[in-house]
């Protein structure tokens, strides 16, 4: 069998081509990560960040999809990398998928031993949720990335980036949601990325204003901007190792400063200074460790000016791309983690209230669905004005990729209760088709990721990876629809462990009982997990809300 590309979509509609609304939800969310409206390079499989694949190769596709066809109500598929190896008998509510992606043993866990094996045709890049079939396009991304510039404006200026001017690179997948997420909050903003096609997409889509290739025009936007305090988001096509060093040497007052290119790898994600794509492609297959080399040198030279930056006065984090693990380990460059993680920086205490990404889809395609489910969300937490401007921005500004869906972060118990009502409104028929719930993996408990989600942990358990293992056995035996247990997320390959989750509202009384259990859980082993690492926030929160910790109980 040699299947070819092809171009996939997602069916719509409540009519079920698979024996079970979990093997549908399944099978439409995996079709939904290749669709070319929600997939950067759907052709090779990968759905962002860098490589991140949501099957091994076009013959794993097409068994995966004729497996979800055939697979009994009682029966689980296995998925290694991107390739689906068995089917089991198992029982009505366990999970009809279970996905491993990336793992290799840890004395293995390198780069270049991954890519050997990759090449072999023996595993695959799973990412966050490329590899976990619920990537929603640049939305998923997009409420993070508010809430953290949202948290930087409280944290450093008075509650607003009214005035302020955001300078960043990388606008692939992830990093295109930064235009539109500094303009929510105010900003001025200039994203540098060298591909001028990733700047195109995001300027149809709405979510950066316009795109400029040079220099001197793209700052005098966004200086203007600035001044009269107007949000306007600038996508500038340069390489971030070439522009930032040039604002240094002009001396441009910039506000905030961070990152998102795919530095975390070397080899197919980061472009080295100098290099247009076709060059870079081109020097890559040519000589793989000379230019592993050179993208070095750029993000020596990125870095160096990151901290100038920051020297004169600029707030500089980093945003999970690993780039400061790069140039320190590769390079000795240990200055880099003068730079903050933006997860100790601002995410941290959201985690230990169980806060996570909260994000759903419509089975149905129909945009009127995820109105309703909007409508639910703000009846449910009235209280939470943050939440509701988010929705309601959300609903003006976000165009939908592939099947509508939205996403919000929910604490420890609101996720529970979210998705009960979800369940109702299938339920009631008050939506045409179940809905699919799960969430990113820059999450609360189902991550470790030193450089990352558990960067300076009060504790030092920064490294401990049993917490994402403990977490998918529990969403397993909890019955979520499909459980993923993934290697190099975010960060790169020998960096990360984590897990993903999603669970079908299908409307039904087991529909209930498994959304309540996985929706509890899945926060709590957040809650639990910073609890055990000494945060009073989290303690205080399990007591709260009754989430039983033995060790904290008393
Ligand atoms: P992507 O591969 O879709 O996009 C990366 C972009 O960077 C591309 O558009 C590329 O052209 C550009 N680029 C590469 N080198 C450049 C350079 N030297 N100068 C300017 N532009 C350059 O990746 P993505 O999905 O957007 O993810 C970006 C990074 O963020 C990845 O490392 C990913 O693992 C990480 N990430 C962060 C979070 C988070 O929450 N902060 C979440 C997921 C992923």
């Amino acid at each position: 069998m040699t299947a070819s590309p092809r171009t996939v979509r997602a069916a719509r509609g409540s009519a079920l081509t698979c024996k079970g609304w979990h093997q549908e939800a399944a099978l439409r969310m995996l079709m939904n990560n290749l669709d070319p409206e929600v997939a950067e390079r759907p052709q090779d499989l990968v759905v962002y960040g860098g490589s991140g694949k949501a099957a091994r190769n076009w013959d794993s596709f097409e068994a995966i999809v004729a497996t979800l066809r055939r697979l009994e109500n009682d029966e689980t598929l296995l998925v290694q990398s991107g390739k689906p190896v068995g089917v089991f008998r198992t029982h009505d509510e366990a999970p009809r998928v279970l996905i491993a992606n990336s793992h290799l043993v840890p004395r293995w866990a390198t780069w270049d031993n991954f890519r050997q094996l990759e090449a072999e045709g023996l595993t695959m890049y799973g990412q966050m949720t490329a590899g976990s079939w619920i990537y929603i396009g640049t939305q998923g991304i997009l409420q993070g990335t508010f809430e953290t510039f949202a948290a930087c404006a409280r944290t450093h200026f008075g509650g607003t980036l009214d005035g302020r001017l955001v300078v960043t690179a990388g606008l692939g997948g992830m990093g295109g949601a930064q235009p539109l997420a500094a303009t929510m909050n105010g900003a001025a903003f200039l994203g540098i990325d060298v591909d001028e096609t990733r700047i195109c997409r995001r300027v149809e889509s709405g979510y950066c204003d316009r795109l400029e290739t040079d220099l001197d025009a793209a700052l005098n936007a966004v200086l203007d901007a600035r001044q009269r305090r107007v949000p306007l988001s600038v996508g500038l096509v340069g390489n971030a190792a070439e522009v930032l060093p040039e604002l240094v040497r002009r001396g441009v007052d910039v506000d905030v400063v961070t990152d998102q290119t795919s530095a975390h790898d070397l080899r197919v994600g980061y472009i080295p200074a100098g290099y247009s794509l076709a060059d870079a492609e081109a020097f890559r297959t040519r000589e793989p460790l000379a230019y592993d080399e050179a993208v070095l040198d750029s993000m020596q030279t990125h870095v160096q000016a990151m901290l100038d930056l920051k020297a004169s006065g600029a707030v500089v984090f980093d945003y999970g791309n690993n780039l400061r693990g790069q140039v320190a380990d590769r390079r000795g460059m240990t200055r880099a983690f003068e730079i903050p993680g933006f997860v100790p920086e601002y995410i941290r205490p959201l985690f230990c209230k169980g806060s996570g990404p909260f994000r759903w889809a419509a089975l149905s395609g129909a945009p009127e669905d995820i109105a309703v489910t909007d409508a639910a969300i703000l009846e449910l937490f009235p209280e939470k004005e943050h939440l509701a401007r988010w929705i309601r921005m959300a609903q003006d500004k976000v165009q939908f990729q592939g099947l509508p869906a939205r996403i919000c972060w929910l604490e420890y118990g609101e996720r529970a209760e979210a998705g009960e009502k979800f369940n109702w409104l299938v339920e009631t028929g008050r939506v045409q088709a179940p809905l699919v719930i799960g969430r990113d993996h820059l999450d609360t408990g189902s991550v470790a990721s030193p450089n990352r989600e558990t960067e300076g942990m009060k504790d030092g358990s920064d490294a401990i990876a049993d917490w994402p293992l403990l977490n998918a056995l529990l969403n397993t035996a909890c019955g979520a629809s499909w459980v993923s247990l993934h290697h190099g997320g975010g960060v790169g390959i020998g960096y990360s462990i984590h897990s993903g989750m999603v669970s079908v509202a299908d409307g039904t009384p087991a529909g209930y009982r498994r959304l309540s259990r996985v929706l509890t859980a899945d926060p709590g082993t957040g809650v639990m997990r910073h609890a055990d690492a000494g945060y009073d926030l989290a303690t205080d929160t399990a007591r709260e809300r009754g989430v039983d910790l033995p060790m904290y109980n008393t």
